[in-house]
């Protein structure tokens, strides 16, 4: 819950809209501003202060314990124009929450917590648990010096500004013992490891699945025990435990669900169908006959594949009496993942929030040099950039993919939308189930373009690239032929280069078979770029020396007409009947 405290008429106004904004997740409170905090302070894990920065700090100041407990605190001036990120600025959420809270007020958010001022992720921010010397490694960062990245499972991280050594570099034992003197290392691993008072933090990736299976009525302590003891024996972390999986039957058995609770960890569950065709070192006959699988704890583990750590093991009981559970264990491959980012048409306002996440979420940025030129500022410091000239998508695709595969969070760029005549789809194309593909939708050049033109796509519109260096110059001319007779508004991308001229005359030529020679045409040069420029002009007389290859062209249909300088494209003639 969020506490919601003002003094002011001005500041009841914004406390108001947020209470609005946020019903469930915000209460109000009133009566004298000291009690009001002191309350909210005690009752919820964010507040946010329409106060003073100084009268706030005076009031919370004795409340204070700790920053992991204690809540976010975030305060809006008078002029609502500054969210300041108080305290708990990352276990309180309040960084963030002075980021929503900016947003929605139309304020500036103030934040100052050093990792977050200067791009570098928070070591507590990266949705693992860390151990260690958190504060002494990330100064460590924040300072420029020498941090190792010992990553003995290969995880998608965001970039962390490190020297890399680890399983994937091949580094031998005594080459990176050599290498870590001294210096300050982050160690990824699932393994039980006690990180040294200084120096060092291990992040614990989720890579690890315990399979379970238990009997009806099996003790919580049982199942729990049996779960914690075979991690210790194989000398894991239980902080590393991703899930707890079983078999369809078994999901709502309050020995798994309970110490699935106590893990903190879901429970995946599978049919016996699907657990039946995994093979299992320790089939029996006993789950066979019981729920119709060979194997419970070892299937279920293995079913999303991976390596058996602890083969199906039994709880002991201290009464004798028959063992209740099983389990058993598996490291799941770490997947790497590949966001294909679509940048937008050039203005930086037309970057979506959701682009510029997954360019900070990447630690490798694959993309043409002049896109990567364009976001260069966005990223974190420590992205590593594979970028390539024109001509090298095929390649690009493929480094993509590969680096993907190694585990890494990589990032695949391309202007407007990244899936439109551009990188996605040779990178899909290569990309197999091993990793996670996630795309973020741009703004691509038909849409920028008709923006400026006026409403040209106000009806069934399609795009052709008259490009013909990958595609023969029929299949083109086809497709621009049948948009011609179905009458359908058409935006020319790749529409001329130097030394592709004559399809851009050919494919007006077959438009203008089915179109008045004063059908309207825009053409729009470097959409929402610095040097834009647009035209608006008809079939009879647009000149294609006028057009390049930083150009988008749209033709309109029979019934697009120019309207104060601008191409409308009606909706179609009912519906504008109906609306009058
Ligand atoms: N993925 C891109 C298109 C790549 S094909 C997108 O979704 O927009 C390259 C062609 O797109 C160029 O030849 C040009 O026709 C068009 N184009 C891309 N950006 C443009 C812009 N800002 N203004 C005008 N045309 C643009």
């Amino acid at each position: 819950m969020i506490g919601l405290i003002s003094a002011t008429a001005a500041g009841a106004a914004a406390r108001d809209r947020l209470a609005a904004a946020w019903p469930d997740r915000t209460r109000v409170y009133d009566g004298p501003v000291g009690d009001a905090v002191r309350r909210a302070f005690g009752e919820c894990e964010q507040l946010v202060c329409f106060l003073a920065t100084g009268a706030v700090v005076r009031l919370i100041a004795p409340l204070l314990g700790g920053k992991a407990s204690d809540p976010g605190v975030v305060c809006v001036d008078e002029g609502r124009r500054f969210a300041v990120s108080l305290v708990g600025g990352h276990g309180g959420g309040a960084n963030e929450l002075a980021v929503d809270v900016g947003e929605l007020l139309g304020a500036e958010p103030v934040v100052t917590t050093a990792t977050d001022a200067v791009g570098v992720p928070g070591l507590d921010t990266l949705g693992f648990p860390v151990e260690g010397d958190v504060a002494g490694v990330t100064r460590a960062l924040l300072d420029g010096e020498p941090v190792v990245l010992e990553a003995e499972v290969a995880w998608p991280l965001p970039p962390l500004k490190v020297t890399n050594k680890g399983a994937e570099e091949g580094a031998g034992e005594g080459s990176y013992e050599r290498g870590r003197e001294g210096s300050y290392v982050i160690r990824l691993t699932d393994r039980a490891v006690e990180p040294p008072a200084e120096r060092e933090v291990v992040l614990r990736p989720p890579s690890l699945v315990v399979g379970v299976g238990a009997s009806r009525g099996a003790p919580v302590e049982e199942v729990l025990g049996l779960v914690e003891h075979a991690l210790r024996d194989a000398g894991l972390s239980v902080r590393s435990v991703a899930e707890l999986a079983t078999v369809d039957a078994k999901a709502g058995e309050p020995g798994i669900v309970g110490a699935a609770g106590r893990l903190g960890v879901p429970v995946v569950t599978y049919t016996a169908e699907e657990l039946a065709v995994v093979r299992v070192p320790n089939p029996s006959d006993a789950p066979l006959a019981a729920v119709g699988t060979p194997s419970v704890a070892e299937a279920a583990a293995l079913v999303r594949g991976g390596e058996l750590l602890v083969p199906k093991r039994k709880s002991e009981r201290a009464d004798g009496r028959p063992a209740m559970a099983t389990c058993a264990v598996v490291r799941r491959p770490g997947r790497g993942r590949l966001a294909v980012v679509g940048l937008g048409p050039g203005a930086r306002d037309l970057l979506t929030p959701r682009a510029r996440a997954e360019l900070r979420r990447a630690s490798v940025l694959v993309g043409l040099d002049q896109y990567v030129d364009q976001i260069r500022d966005l990223l974190r410091p420590g992205t590593r950039i594979l970028e390539s000239g024109l001509g090298a998508e095929e390649e690009r695709a493929r480094t993509a993919v590969a680096e993907a595969r190694r585990g890494q969070a990589v990032a695949l760029i391309g202007s407007g939308d990244a899936g439109v005549y551009a990188m996605a789809s040779p990178a899909l194309a290569e990309a197999s189930d091993d990793i996670d593909v996630v795309g973020v939708p741009g703004v691509t050049a038909a849409l920028a373009a008709g923006a400026i033109l006026g409403a040209p796509l106000g009806h069934d519109h399609v795009s052709i690239s008259l490009s013909d260096l990958h595609t023969p110059w029929e299949v083109i001319e086809r497709r621009v032929r049948a948009a011609a007779e179905a009458d359908i508004v058409v935006t020319f991308y790749n529409p001329r280069s130097r030394g592709r001229d004559w399809q851009l005359p050919k494919a007006l030529a077959i438009l203008a078979e089915h179109r008045e020679p004063t059908t309207p045409v825009g053409v729009v040069r470097n959409a929402s770029r610095a040097d834009e420029s647009s035209r608006l002009t008809t079939l009879a007389s647009l000149d294609p020396a006028t057009v390049d290859m930083m150009t988008v062209v749209t033709v309109g249909n029979t019934a697009t007409r120019e309207i104060a300088g601008r191409m409308v494209t009606p909706r179609g003639y009912r519906w504008q009947e109906a609306a009058t």
